[in-house]
């Protein structure tokens, strides 16, 4: 059941877990700029990753506490920052819910690259403890607050398995008739590709039982691709802006063929590029959230599912648009990850349609924008960490050990 409408004017005072990373910031920003409370919870596990990995955002972010204030300085607003683990902290957690008392809490904060999370089997472990770990936190803190928390999480278009079901991919749920005859509505069966997309498909089975177990309200989007860089919120001054990834584990393909267009590198594209995938632009992710959280379920309601995209399109031809653009040739090297060649993938999105999003395409007016972001700090780009950098498995790093 939706309650209202993309703006239903009450303003919420909202929790953003992962506040600090490239879709939380934005987010966090546009949620501000409506009119809501915003308090920011993150770890900065995200800035230590690129540490560790010898990488850094290509644009130039700042100190969460250097973004907060320049925000204030820009609006007029206030967002808090807290820095905990919501993998770890568990009490601090619980005492920050009860402190504040928010109406919701929108959780970004899980390790997100599925390369990264197959680089090692530390980089494993840490995903499923970090990811799930920090889910059911989640539910048991709402819960032990004894607030009636709507909890908002980002899941993955990935959670369905890309063009298995052989049609169009409906919002979450499936109508079957179960061996005996019994027709029921399931969750469409998960199929992941990852360690990473495994721990959306676990994440989604702890929203269901505490949803039934315990009347927990929760909105999961199931989200695509996400691809640009600024929102009209972060472009008002460079202190606020976004990260940008663009190495062989978190850089997201798209936007990773705009950064080697512009650099005059060639596109990577991975096997024969026929891969199928969803794709949202930044703005509109921001926006999706304001709508879910203006939109929660009633208590006792089955957890909402939304698909978070605004069209699918295959990976080579998105290489093409970008390659017409720049001039930049088309590179196919092997494929890091072990997955079908090619696949067809069709999915719905009109729950969020219907609440009034009019979602950007991949057109290449808004091209530009991520290229002259690129241009102007290409500086600051390493280009050896462009390629890919982890392998789903032994037989793919051999068949990779060529590229360079
Ligand atoms: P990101 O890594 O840039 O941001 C995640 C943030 O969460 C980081 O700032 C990180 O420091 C923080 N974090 C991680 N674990 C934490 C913990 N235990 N405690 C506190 N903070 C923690 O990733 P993103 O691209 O902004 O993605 C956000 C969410 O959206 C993820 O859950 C991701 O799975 C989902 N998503 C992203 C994309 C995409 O293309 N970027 C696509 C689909 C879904």
């Amino acid at each position: 059941t939706l309650h209202a409408s993309a703006d239903s004017g009450d303003k919420k005072k909202v929790v953003v877990l992962g506040g600090d990373g490239f879709c939380g910031w934005p987010t966090s920003l546009h949620l501000s700029d409506q009119g809501h409370e915003v308090i920011i919870v993150d770890n900065l596990s995200r800035r230590n990753i690129d540490n560790e990995l010898g990488c850094d955002s290509l644009t130039p972010i700042q100190s969460p506490e250097v973004r907060v204030q320049a925000w204030k300085e820009v609006s007029g607003k206030d967002i808090k920052f807290v820095n905990l683990d919501v993998a770890k902290d568990y009490d601090l957690l619980v005492q920050l819910l009860k402190e504040e008392k928010p109406d919701s809490v929108v959780h970004f904060a899980e390790q997100r690259a599925a390369p990264y999370s197959m680089k090692t089997s530390k980089a494993k472990r840490y995903t499923v403890d970090n990811n799930v770990g920090g889910a059911n936190n989640l539910c048991c803190a709402v819960i032990d607050s004894e607030l009636d928390i709507h909890i908002v999480h980002l899941g993955t278009m990935g959670v369905y398995g890309y063009g298995t079901s052989g049609g169009e991919i409906p919002e979450g749920y499936i109508d079957v008739i179960l061996p005996g005859g019994r027709e029921s509505t399931i969750l469409h069966p998960a199929y992941p590709g990852s360690v990473y997309h495994a721990t959306k498909c676990l994440d989604a089975l702890l929203w269901q039982f505490y949803q039934k177990n315990d009347q927990l309200r929760i909105t999961d989007l199931h989200q695509g691709i996400v691809w640009g860089t600024n929102t009209p919120q972060t472009a008002k001054d460079e202190r606020l802006v976004n990260r940008f990834d663009y190495d062989g584990d978190y850089g997201t393909v798209l936007n990773r063929f705009l950064m080697q267009g512009a650099m005059g590198v060639p596109l990577t594209v991975y096997g024969t590029g026929g891969q199928t995938r969803a794709f949202i632009h930044i703005t509109d992710t921001a926006r999706c959230i304001e709508i879910a959280v203006n939109n929660p379920p009633a208590k006792g309601d089955r957890v909402e599912i939304f698909n978070q995209i605004a069209e699918t399109r295959r990976v080579r031809d998105v290489a093409k648009m970008v390659a017409e653009m720049t001039g930049v040739e088309a590179n196919f090297i092997p494929n890091p990850r072990q997955e079908a060649a090619e696949n067809e993938l069709d999915v719905s999105n009109k729950k969020f349609c219907n609440l009034g999003l009019d979602p950007i395409s991949l057109d290449t007016g808004l091209f530009d924008e991520v290229t002259e972001v690129v241009k102007k700090y290409k500086s600051r780009c390493n280009p050896r960490k462009i390629l890919p950098a982890s392998f789903w498995n032994k037989k793919r790093a051999e068949e990779c050990a060529s590229i360079d």
